[in-house]
């Protein structure tokens, strides 16, 4: 099972700021790993203390392309976690990753890689903004997360689909319109940059669910 709590989102539920951006906090029974860190790192820090989130305890950050919104936080989140691992697309910025690398320990990534155990990323996708997505395989199937999917949702799915059945797709969608993939899944959590989420919700209102910040899923 994987606990996944959306931190950082252009939308909140009250209580949280909601603000452009995007990242997801994830818990398995191994360890707990961050899914990009939306612009501001302390509004990023606020929102997981009001979550009782341990941001000092993330042994992971996966970053899954290099545009503000998502790269925000990294400053803050490399501070908090001495030793953390972060996961980077290879084609990202040589000056960030130098950067990156004086304070954590970076990964390149390239080809599909596993992660952390069940969860894994879908490598380097796109041609023009590259990006990879994650791929959690709960033992029952598998769920996307994705930043903005800017390479589009077809090559994501194709490249996950490798490893497993999709369940469902969470994240950012942007301007897809691919929506006959989506309907053998469980569960399309839209949020951050998706433009067509009204149209999403009317065509499949029984497993949309609105991303904001404090939307806590259980992906079983
Ligand atoms: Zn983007
Ligand atoms: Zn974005």
């Amino acid at each position: 099972m994987f606990r996944l709590t959306i931190v950082y989102d252009n939308k909140a539920s009250k209580d949280f700021t909601g603000s452009w951006g995007f990242a997801a906090f994830i818990e398995t029974n191994f360890e707990t790993l961050l899914f990009d860190t939306g612009w501001d790192g302390q509004l990023l820090l606020e929102n997981m203390k009001k979550l009782n989130i341990d941001s000092s305890g993330i042994r992971r950050l996966i970053v899954s392309h290099q545009h503000w919104d998502h790269i925000g936080g990294l400053p803050e989140i490399l501070q908090a976690n001495p030793g953390i691992k972060v996961y980077v697309p290879a084609s990202f910025s040589e000056n960030l990753k130098k950067e990156i690398r004086k304070r954590a320990t970076l990964i390149e990534i390239r080809e599909s890689v596993e992660i952390s155990p069940g969860i894994r990323s879908t490598g380097e996708l796109g041609d023009k903004i590259k990006e990879q997505a994650l791929v959690l395989n709960t033992g029952n199937g598998c769920y996307v997360l994705t930043g903005c999917a800017h390479p589009g949702l077809a090559a994501i799915l194709d490249s996950a689909s490798r490893y497993g059945e999709i369940k469902g797709l969470l994240g950012g969608l942007h301007d897809s319109e691919e929506f006959e993939r989506l309907k053998e899944m469980d569960l399309i959590a839209a949020g951050h940059c998706t433009a067509h989420r009204e149209k999403i919700k009317e065509l499949f209102p029984e497993k949309f669910v609105e991303i904001e910040v404090g939307l806590c899923l259980d992906l079983e």
